[in-house]
């Protein structure tokens, strides 16, 4: 083999940030404060103040590899602990401050923190799990010396003092480009939380794969208010790929209720956001409470769950946004399709257009897939064929952090442990997870294809379905409902509904209207914990000792 004669500079964060000040140095980045307040800043300032980080965590003595983390909300100075945590070599890690106290323990000292970066929102948490906080040396509680309360954590210290004595000049270090520059735990609804570690190399390719016209598409003339938390697969990977083409950012802190995002949405003219659809039907709720409208918004990427075709239908029909469906994992960066269309879906009417906006998306370059069997072998690419999802590439996880053998097959796939379809177009349709998907007389029921329809009855405001034991069929689907306020929607109402949009030995043999449904810390249903609430749930056709799939 010729070796080619091109530079080797690694590709490292540093440079993203670097590009945006001399490139983007004016662009803004506004904040809803924790304190309150909006705040604004410019990628320069930003800059400038990562530089100061960076002298600062030095002098307290942090090497390249440790890790530092977070437990923060999206703002200014999250975004500049980024930088300066992996620009000086060190770990960036983001703690989801939604998991379970004892899951925030173990995180934190699995990940064997030496720093933690805190909210003033988190600084009750973190004295009550402190004694159990094993590597922890210093806490910077991110707000300025007004605002910082007093508090028995260790060397405690409130971030504008942090780095108020610390020197702005620093040249970033240049180093291996497979150095780890942050790390996330995937929430582990089962077992304990397992740690993803990015390197350099895969952040900065996986944002240039974002910045693609159909991935993500951020252009200078975007306006992105970033949903998705900075503790969620690096917030989409939207803090590297917004400064990558100078993009505004605009961060909404801890407020993500309807009225406090539609402001955002509105006065700072956002024409990006990204977000689960928990928060997009509070913005629906809210949007058709206050007749109020979104002018300036032009794209809006929902992933993490499935986007229901009626949130589809509403942003695209009543509100002219473009929906964009994502599908990703923390262990993929966490991109892995998009969903827009095609040159030839322009001839398409809109409920077809739908259609096909319904799925996934189509695999973003740099990202390889295949569906398989349970004997491995490769199923056909036909749209019909559902299988185990397998994914590949240079932004996805080989092996899980201090865990022992790889997270890949010999041929280095990532066996994904989401079902799905893929069609000739390049086109994924998640099916289900593999351990939710519901196992009736050796068939396979979508969970998600019911729960879809299910939202799209006028009085349900959250549905979920999941496998109840049967004599006959091994396994039935139950469906639980949470109603729109004031409504009370029947079991004969809903079945009736279901009716023509799935299969009839699809259609659920109960319906449970519930208050609330339980999720993860990343916003999905709980299905493990109902699964075992309704384990001994008796359907009334397995007393019947008959089922809709029997007639
Ligand atoms: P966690 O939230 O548990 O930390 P991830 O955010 O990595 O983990 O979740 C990844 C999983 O979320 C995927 O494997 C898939 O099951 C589900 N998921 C993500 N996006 C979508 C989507 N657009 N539609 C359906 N499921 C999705």
């Amino acid at each position: 083999m010729l070796r080619g004669l091109m530079q080797e500079r690694p590709l490292l964060t540093s440079s993203l940030i670097e590009y945006a000040d001399i490139y983007h140095g004016d662009t803004e980045i506004v904040t809803r404060t924790i304190e309150g307040p909006i705040h604004r800043t410019t990628y320069r300032e930003a800059h400038r103040r990562a530089r100061k980080l960076a002298n600062a965590l030095t002098a307290i003595g942090v090497k390249p590899g440790e890790r530092v983390g977070t437990l923060a909300w999206n703002t200014y100075r999250h975004f500049e602990a980024y930088y300066a945590i992996s620009g000086i070599g060190a770990v960036c890690h983001t703690i989801n401050p939604r998991l379970f106290e004892s899951q925030i323990a173990y995180i934190a000292n699995h990940a064997e923190d030496r720093v933690l970066f805190l909210d003033l929102t988190f600084v009750d948490l973190v004295e009550r799990l402190a004694p159990t906080l094993e590597t922890i040396g210093r806490y910077v509680v991110m707000t300025d010396a007004a605002h910082m309360p007093k508090t028995r954590l260790k060397n405690a210290v409130c971030y504008e003092e942090f780095i108020a004595g610390a020197s702005d000049s620093f040249i970033w270090p240049t180093f291996d480009e497979m150095a780890a520059s942050s790390l996330c735990y995937t929430s582990g609804t089962t077992g304990n939380p397992k740690g993803v570690l990015y390197a350099h190399r895969s952040t900065v390719l996986h944002s240039f794969g974002a910045c693609m016209t159909d991935v993500l598409g951020l252009s200078a003339r975007d306006s992105v208010l970033v949903i998705v938390p900075l503790f969620h697969a690096n917030a989409w990977g939207l803090p590297y790929a917004a400064p990558m083409v100078g993009a505004k950012l605009v961060f909404p802190g801890s407020k993500l209720d309807g009225q406090s995002v539609f402001e955002l949405l509105e006065t700072e003219k956002v024409t990006f956001t990204a977000g689960v659809p928990t928060v997009w039907l509070m913005l629906l709720e809210h949007l058709s409470k206050s007749g109020k409208d979104l002018p300036f918004l032009e794209r809006l990427v929902c992933g993490g769950s499935a986007m229901p075709r009626s949130m589809i239908e509403a942003f695209e029909l009543k509100y002219d946004v473009r929906a964009i469906h994502a599908w990703g994992m923390t262990e993929m960066s966490p991109l892995g399709t998009l969903g827009l269309l095609k040159a030839k879906h322009a001839a398409l009417d809109k409920a077809h257009q739908i259609d096909v906006l319904c799925k996934q998306g189509r695999g973003v370059y740099g990202v390889e897939m295949k569906i398989v069997d349970d004997k491995s072998s490769e199923l056909p690419r036909d749209g019909k064929a559902f299988g185990n999802l397998m994914v590949r590439g240079p932004w996805i996880c080989r092996s899980y952090f201090k865990a022992e053998g790889s997270a890949v097959d010999a041929n280095g796939w990532f066996h994904t442990g989401d079902v799905a379809t893929l069609d000739p177009d390049g086109y994924m349709q998640i099916t289900d997870r593999s351990k939710d998907v519901i196992k009736s007389g050796g068939e396979w029921i979508s969970s998600i294809d019911l729960e879809n329809a299910a939202v799209g009855h006028p009085k349900v405001k959250e549905a979920c379905v999941i496998g109840v034991r049967h004599p006959k069929w091994d396994e039935r689907p139950l469906l639980l409902v949470v109603p729109c306020d004031g409504q009370s929607p029947t079991k004969d109402e809903l079945i009736e509904f279901l009716r023509d949009k799935v299969v009839k030995w699809w259609l659920p043999d109960d319906v449970v209207v519930l208050k609330e449904l339980p999720h993860t810390a990343t916003g999905k249903l709980l299905k493990a914990k109902l699964r075992e609430e309704y384990k001994d749930y008796e359907l009334p056709t397995a007393k019947l000792q008959h089922s809709p799939a029997s007639d």
